[in-house]
């Protein structure tokens, strides 16, 4: 069993271009996210498949920004939302109701027990003023996250798109592969047979054999008798992207009232970041300060 030392994603193609992938492969970013969620183990590797296709998405989107995968849930789990970065950074979080999970739930008990769970994702621009926005959403159409998310492929960027994901609390794997539209008008043979010839080969691909198999050993395995080329990775890491800054500005929005009976109440502010765990206190004299004009945001932390 090999199991992810480098977090990353490894882009190739094959078939004269007609056939793209991405391979994920998460070992230390993933148990990143596990320190800071506690979760039954069925949702656990739900959510890696989730992190990995997320992460996959972002990787063929052409989009400087952030992608955000949001599932809307209608079973035990109400919401999962993974965001990732185009400099390579993530981070998800998970909100569950009250109803018990049993450890072999699969996807569609936990999301879409009644038919109404949905995926949303979203193109966030790098900045207000250059940056745009672009939300599609789906259905959750199918009885896996791979199935969701091949389904949001070929309905919102009309590419066919074959997904393989594997999560466990040890890593998160995933291989992507993707018909691209063929070149007309150059010279040389179109590969016809490319695409069924790629997917049959990794249709084979069991999870077991998807989460124990390293990047550049599943694709010789897979695909050996191909010529694969453009081979290029990409490092992939957990990042938080709260801050004081963000939580004071975000508690000065709620205003000196609700800040004040929540003061009152507890004795201090606290509000913890649903995406990294990190819980941002504020005391009384932190929150005065929130609201004295022409005061910094970035207040030095008391805690
Ligand atoms: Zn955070």
């Amino acid at each position: 069993m090999e199991r992810p030392s480098p977090d990353r994603l490894l882009r190739f193609s094959a078939a004269a271009a007609s056939v793209r992938g991405e391979c994920v492969e998460l070992g230390a970013a993933w148990q990143a996210v596990l320190a800071r969620h506690e979760l039954p183990p069925a949702v656990r590797d739900r959510l890696g498949e989730l992190i990995g296709a997320a992460l996959l998405l972002a990787a063929t989107i052409k989009h400087d920004g952030a992608l955000i995968l949001q599932l809307h849930g209608d079973g035990p789990v109400s919401l999962v939302v993974v965001e990732c970065r185009s400099d390579g950074s993530f981070r998800a979080t998970v909100k569950l109701g009250e109803a018990p999970i049993a450890d072999d739930a699969d996807f569609t008990s936990l999301l879409n027990a009644n038919g109404r769970g949905r995926c949303v994702v979203t193109l966030d621009g790098t900045s207000g003023d250059t940056g745009h926005t672009y939300q599609g959403v789906v259905p959750l159409d199918g009885d896996s996250v791979a199935e969701v998310i091949e389904r949001y492929m070929s309905h919102s960027e009309q590419i066919p798109t074959r997904l393989w994901l594997a999560a466990d609390a040890g890593a998160v794997r995933g291989l992507m592969l993707q018909r691209m539209p063929s070149a007309g008008g150059l010279a040389g043979e179109v590969d016809e047979d490319a695409w069924p010839r790629f997917t049959q080969l990794a249709a084979t691909l069991e999870p077991a054999e998807l989460l124990d198999t390293p990047a550049e050993k599943l694709l010789h395995r897979l695909f050996w008798q191909e010529r694969l080329a453009g081979r290029d990775a990409r490092t992939l890491r957990f990042a938080c992207r709260c801050s004081r800054g963000k939580v004071a500005a975000m508690l000065r929005m709620l205003g000196r009232d609700e800040v004040e009976s929540v003061l009152d109440e507890q004795g201090v502010v606290e509000v913890r970041c649903e995406f990294c765990n990190e819980a941002w206190r504020f005391d009384a004299v932190d929150c005065a300060a929130l609201f004295v004009e022409g005061l910094a945001p970035e207040h030095p932390t008391r805690q």
